[in-house]
């Protein structure tokens, strides 16, 4: 694949080596005149010929050169199936490395180099710190709390009376729908259904085991069906199938109560020597920051995430290993916690909403799929789902790495200099 990868890329700097001057001309004009769209390029061209054609039509259009954009290594023809719609090209992000950090968890156990795309200066220095101090202290245990991706479907009732008799029909009718679930998909399997209402609206939210999917797109199939046959039943008409209840790409706290993706928690001890060696800090400065920061700060301000920056390992690695970029407002919405321990501190991530997968989604995708194997997780586990919790395992710990740097910075007051010493723009 890798290879074929560099053929399209130096075909690709060669504009039109694979279709005609003519052909081109022709299917630019018709681009121009309106009489072919532009997603209509595949149905003419191979997906090679329609992505440079279409990059040639936008670079006119908007008057830029679009070489950069157009020299890339991913599988076209895989991308433009599965991927995305009217490609013109790829964006690069740079990959940095942090580690090696220890995991010691239930999926993930041994030593791990962590795979950041990010083009934030600092960030890729900063975890790589927290992951030094992390093998120090013998690494980070990790655990998965609790694994299900969900959707909720929202559907309008005549009266709460309706509500409730639609609520108790599906209650009393858990096994016919996990049945139902199971004609869609060979993986995926119905493990939970809690029932909410507001007024004349009921939200079904329909919880899977997706193994080593992430399963937005399997668990919305087969919610789908599950939503027909309730609505069949009990008279209640199906509104959308998603009604925000899931909750999908948007901060909410119902995915930091009730969990959503794996609910992963990561901890590690530091001693008093290590927190002075590594930080040049102590342990109830540690403390301080984090109460005052990340807990009382956060609560003030009536922020979901009661972290320094989840977000930003969550993003980098998600972009990283082929994971659905929206979903790092998910992994915001982790809780830092830090205690006086009668040795140092315990420091501890805990992410009840991790949405992540190693088959499916953007992790075929050529470059994605090496950032996987690095870790080790690409494609299906043994058994199915390891993997999965495998990666959300690595995840945490890269968290964890991430908010023990950012956290000692701020409590030795080293946070602006790192940034000004690694992060600043370019020179004016
Ligand atoms: P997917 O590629 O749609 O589905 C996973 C597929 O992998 C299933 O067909 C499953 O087969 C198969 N599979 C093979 N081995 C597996 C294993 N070991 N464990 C689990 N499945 C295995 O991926 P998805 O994770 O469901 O959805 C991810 C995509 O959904 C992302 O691209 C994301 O951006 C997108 N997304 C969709 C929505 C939506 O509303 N549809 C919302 C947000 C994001 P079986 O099902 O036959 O078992």
């Amino acid at each position: 694949m890798a290879g074929d990868g560099e053929h399209r890329n130096k075909i690709d700097t060669h504009p039109h080596d694979g279709i005609r001057h003519e052909e081109r001309d022709q299917v630019l004009a018709k681009l121009r005149a309106g009489t072919l769209k532009l997603y209509e390029l595949e149905k003419v061209l191979t997906p090679i010929d329609a992505v440079r054609v279409r990059r040639e039509f936008i670079a006119g259009e908007t008057k830029t050169s679009l070489e950069k954009v157009g020299t890339f290594s991913i599988d076209i023809e895989r991308v433009v199936q599965r991927n995305c719609e009217n490609m013109i090209g790829a964006v690069q992000v740079p990959v940095g490395v942090a580690g090696p950090v220890v995991v010691n968890g239930e999926y993930a156990k041994g030593t791990f180099w962590l795979p950041l795309a990010t083009t934030e200066g600092a960030l890729v220095a900063s975890v790589n710190r927290g992951c030094s101090a992390i093998v120090k202290a013998g690494g980070a245990d990790v655990r998965i709390l609790h694994d299900g991706m969900t959707r909720a479907p929202v559907f309008a009732v005549e009266s709460i009376v309706h509500a409730k008799q639609v609520v108790d029909w599906v209650d009393t009718h858990r096994d016919e729908l996990a049945a139902v679930a199971q004609g869609t998909t060979s993986h995926g399997r119905l493990t939970g259904i809690v029932s909410y209402v507001a007024g004349t609206s009921v939200f079904v939210r329909l919880e899977f085991d997706t193994k080593d999917a992430m399963g937005m797109n399997m668990v919305t199939i087969a919610s789908a069906k599950i939503a027909d046959e309730i609505a069949k039943e009990t008279g209640a008409r199906l509104v959308a199938l998603s009604g925000n209840m899931c909750t999908d790409k948007k901060p909410a706290a119902i995915n930091g109560i009730m969990g959503r993706g794996r609910s992963t928690v990561a901890g590690v001890l530091l001693s008093h020597e290590l927190i002075a060696q590594v930080f040049k800090t102590d342990a109830p400065t540690l403390v301080e920051v984090n109460t005052r920061k990340n807990l009382v700060g956060s609560a003030r301000a009536g922020s979901m995430g009661f972290n320094a920056h989840a977000a930003n390992v969550v993003a980098a690695m998600f972009i990283a290993c082929g994971q659905d970029a929206a979903h790092a407002i998910d992994g915001a919405t982790c809780m830092t916690t830090i205690d006086l321990a009668p040795t140092g501190a315990y420091v501890a991530v805990t992410l009840p909403s991790l949405p992540v997968g190693t088959v499916g989604g953007g992790t075929g995708v050529g470059t994605q799929q090496e950032c996987l194997k690095m870790l080790g997780v690409a494609g299906g586990g043994d058994p199915p789902g390891a993997n999965a919790k495998k990666l959300a395992e690595i995840i945490a710990t890269g968290v964890l790495a991430g908010e023990l740097s950012l956290i000692g910075a701020l409590a030795a007051q080293h946070l602006a200099r790192a940034h000004k010493e690694l992060g600043r723009g370019e020179k004016r």
